[in-house]
């Protein structure tokens, strides 16, 4: 029995033990994979006020070590529901059952795929979702980038200083990332920025060996040869074990407001997973002070 479930390691999740384990609170902190969540792939910070530079490996292994400094109990294992129970809630995971009077969710977002033949089966053979992660691979190789957003464009920056060329694919004529990021990429000699563009078909033996683009505007198909193709085109929640306990928006988010109250009484959310306009570290950490001192006033 603790006073406080946590569920998702990531910047939301640990902030929000911090300040719960602050309160005096007991707290158990529920990871399925490992602890830092998305900003552990980032080579750099840069926007966290305070830090002026720092890993997203160390930022996490701060965050983690202060946790367990305060006490925080962590268990490696998934989340598969939530029950109610009178004046508590029960979190049932792949190996064991807890109990806790406050829940807080912070269980981040995942890569969108494209949802193109064979994109999974070759993910680690040319498909990549994390630039950061596997841009050193495709050292001096032909690669491409698909999406408009700020990962995108941050991808192929990162991206351009490893390969020899990297193609930008977007399917309108407009980025939705930073213009600070766009002007970058627009001065690098080796990128090249296609719009209007959908990936129809991953050109592939054993590896990628290119990509198949459709021109929205007029129709005409263009083969690319690249080695490596880096998706970036979004996140989507991991909501759907707490869809039947808390409400959800339709794109899976859970619906709350920056007071991080969710459709429960006593489960509260935190961080990429709810509803949102700004999905930042720096958020995510106001996220996990609001969630977690929510949960501290509830119990
Ligand atoms: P995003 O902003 O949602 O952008 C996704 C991009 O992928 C959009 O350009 C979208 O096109 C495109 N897209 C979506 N589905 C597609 C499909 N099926 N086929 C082709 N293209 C598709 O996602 P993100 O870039 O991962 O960023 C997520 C959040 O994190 C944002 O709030 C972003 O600002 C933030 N972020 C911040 C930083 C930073 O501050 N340093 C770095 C990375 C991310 P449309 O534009 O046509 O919709």
């Amino acid at each position: 029995m603790y006073d406080v479930i946590i569920i998702g390691a990531g910047t939301a999740g640990l902030t929000s033990a911090i300040y719960c384990l602050r309160a005096g609170k007991t707290v158990l902190v529920i990871e399925e994979k490992m602890y830092g969540g998305q900003i552990i792939n980032t080579p750099t910070i840069e926007n966290y006020p305070g830090l002026k530079r720092i890993s997203g490996y160390e930022f996490a292994l701060n965050l983690y070590e202060q946790a367990k400094d305060l006490g925080m109990k962590y268990v490696n294992e998934k989340v598969e529901s939530i029950e109610k129970l009178k004046d508590k809630k029960k979190v049932i995971t792949d190996k064991n059952e807890y109990e806790s009077y406050a829940i807080v969710i912070a269980t981040g977002v995942k890569n969108r795929e494209l949802g193109l033949e064979r994109e999974r089966e070759l993910i680690g053979k040319g498909i990549s979702y994390c630039a950061t992660c596997d841009g050193a691979f495709f050292k001096n190789k032909d690669v491409a980038v698909i999406g408009g957003g700020n990962t995108a464009l941050e991808d192929a920056l990162f991206l351009s200083g490893y390969c020899n060329k990297v193609y930008v694919i977007h399917r309108r004529d407009d980025f939705r990332g930073d213009e600070a990021s766009e002007n970058k990429l627009r001065e690098k000699e080796n990128v090249e920025i296609i719009f209007n563009s959908i990936v129809e078909y991953i050109i592939a033996d054993e590896l990628v060996k290119g990509i198949r683009i459709l021109n929205r505007l007029n129709g005409d198909e263009t083969e690319i040869p690249v080695s490596g193709i880096f998706i970036a085109v979004g996140q989507i929640p991991y909501n759907e074990v707490f869809k039947d306990i808390v409400e959800l928006d339709e794109d899976g988010y859970i619906v709350a407001g920056e007071d991080c109250k969710t459709s429960e009484a006593g489960i509260f959310v935190a961080g990429d997973c709810r509803t949102k306009q700004i999905r930042q570290l720096a958020t995510a950490a106001g996220d996990g002070a609001v969630a977690a001192l929510a949960a501290c006033s509830f119990i």
